[in-house]
């Protein structure tokens, strides 16, 4: 049904080689999912409209501005309560948060000097905080959900380690610890240690 409207823009070159997408280490549903983000397809309002749907433009998420995937990612308030949440305490918000569009901003998360258990969450940071708020704003949209700061930060966590997993595979990043240490340790693993 909405196969007219994932035609690939032809004039559209994503920021990002698409295939980064699919070696990183996440579940398959969520990677065909950054596969539209990166070329910018994602079924956002103003992607609707552009294809000709005829609906009102309004972000779900703080009710004050246009659905664009720029907006409801990265500059949207709320959205930006989240990511502050998570990552304010590394001084570089600002930085992270400029970018030229969803493959650019995957192009440019900044490399941290970790290893282990911190370089393996860091990775994956961008991509869960980004399918969250995707799954948040649909849970509003579809469920009449409702957005509650401490929760969606309680489910970036839980799903980060979760996703774990999928590398764990191939090595055992956990380090023995459990989930407890997102939670009371946040700013201890999600750390620069230059
Ligand atoms: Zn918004």
């Amino acid at each position: 049904m909405y196969g007219f409207l994932l035609k690939k823009n032809r004039d559209y070159i994503p920021w990002i080689d698409p295939e980064v997408v699919w070696r990183t280490h996440i579940p398959m549903n969520v990677k065909f999912f950054f596969s539209s983000f990166v070329w910018e397809r994602l079924l956002t309002v103003d992607n609707l409209i552009a294809r000709g749907i005829d609906m009102p433009n309004s972000c779900v998420l703080c009710n004050n501005h246009g659905e664009s995937m720029k907006h409801l990612f990265f500059q949207c308030p709320t959205s930006l309560l989240v990511w502050n949440s998570l990552l304010s305490h590394l001084g570089m918000m600002d930085e992270i948060m400029d970018n030229n569009g969803a493959g650019d901003f995957l192009c440019k998360w900044p490399s941290l000097n970790n290893r282990g258990l911190s370089a393996a969450i860091w990775d994956i940071i961008p991509y869960t905080v980004i399918w969250i708020l995707w799954r948040t704003r649909n849970t509003i949209v579809f469920d009449n959900g409702v957005f509650a700061l401490d929760e969606v930060v309680r489910r970036i966590k839980c799903t980060l380690w979760n996703w774990l997993d999928i590398i764990g595979k191939e090595v055992d990043v956990k380090e023995n610890k459990g989930i407890a240490v997102l939670f009371d340790d946040w700013e201890e693993v999600v750390r620069d240690n230059w």
